[in-house]
């Protein structure tokens, strides 16, 4: 696949170049751009990704700038570094991510794995999950890393870093003059994902996720260069049409729950560690049944008292409906229930 390489030009004094570089994922490809000695991103450890790459001189670079640590835009790190012993910057949060990859991958698929097995999830789907997931081990080389400082000198300019978790624990901002290279978190049209780590990583999720768009929200931004797709030129437009769709989104969730709610499921707390209560709510509809076998019981009981004593059986004397329990079957059936009543029966007897 060939990489389209262009100009674009920021109302500055900075030029940057983007380099669309191909990834064998869905996303398609990934924007690298050069910011003179400086690169940022650099588009996952392929052979089409570094044959695009190959087409710059990456033997001047000096710096790396690692947006986040996903394999697309970090993967040929340690190719680029080998050509030009160039230093590798990132956030520390996403630092394991990309320093020790492959480790880190498998450490992640186990939380993984046991967050789809807490959740019920078929074992045929967990092993295909599993397997896809620590394929992604090929598209990247753990590679020397050092934290990225607040700022940042290149030849074209100084960058802020601007932390914004959410994507990842350590997604970061590149701001230059009134340019914003948003790397995932603001994205032209894909709705960021902000919840895959956050199973087992408060460090990102929807809430900082959210917190992190407010924050570029007040930024003087002419454009935006993302990690995938065009050029945003109206990010506060951008951020409120992804609000947006968080809103529609949490409505849709919100009305499903309150229907599951309606069928007596319950949902408890705000933790991933949650179990699901499953409250059982046909206890009417099962009632007359059983007060009429509990009876029915009772009286073969009393028969027999009666036969043994020699006696016979006469009519009730008091009887008390009793108490209905509901329960689990076992711990690991909470959805399937066990209903017991406990009816008293007391009989008339004669000689
Ligand atoms: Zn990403």
């Amino acid at each position: 696949m060939e990489g389209v390489i262009g100009t674009l030009k920021s109302t500055g004094v900075n030029a940057a170049l983007m380099i669309k570089v191909p990834t064998p994922f869905h996303v398609g490809d990934v924007n690298v751009y050069v910011l003179g000695d400086t690169f940022i991103d650099t588009g996952p450890k392929t052979v089409d990704a570094m044959a695009v790459l190959k087409t710059r001189d990456v033997t001047s670079i000096k710096n790396v700038l690692i947006t986040h640590g996903h394999v697309d835009h970090h993967g040929a790190a340690l190719y680029m570094k080998k050509i030009s012993n160039c230093r590798v910057f990132v956030h520390k949060n996403d630092f394991l991510a990309v320093s020790d990859y492959k480790n880190e991958l498998e450490r992640k698929s186990k939380d993984y794995v046991q967050f789809l097995e807490k959740s019920g999830i078929q074992k045929g789907f967990i092993s295909m999950f599993e397997q896809y997931y620590t394929g992604f081990k090929e598209y990247g080389e753990g590679c020397e890393v050092e934290l990225l400082p607040d700022t940042f000198e290149t030849e074209t300019g100084v960058i802020t870093v601007i932390h914004t978790p959410g994507h990842t624990g350590g997604s970061c901002c590149f701001y230059v003059d009134d340019i914003l290279y948003t790397g995932d978190t603001l994205l032209p049209t894909i709705s960021t994902n902000p919840s895959i780590h956050a199973v087992f990583d408060d460090t990102c999720g929807l809430k900082n996720y959210q917190q992190s768009l407010k924050a570029l929200l007040p930024l003087k931004v002419n454009k935006c260069f993302p990690g995938h797709g065009g050029v945003i030129n109206d990010h506060k437009k951008r951020i409120q049409q992804i609000f947006k769709g968080h809103n529609q989104r949490r409505e849709v969730v919100m009305n499903s729950l309150s229907e599951l709610g309606k069928k007596g499921i319950v949902f408890m707390g705000g933790s991933y560690d949650s179990q699901t209560e499953y409250l059982f709510s046909r206890l009417n509809e099962v009632k007359p049944a059983m007060v009429e076998e509990a009876t029915q019981n009772a009286r073969e009981v009393a028969q027999k008292f009666a036969t043994d004593s020699k006696s016979s059986l006469g009519k009730i004397k008091k009887a008390y409906q009793g108490q209905f329990s509901i329960e689990s079957r076992d711990k690991n059936n909470p959805h399937i229930k066990k209903i017991r009543v406990v009816s008293t029966i007391e009989y008339y007897l004669s000689d």
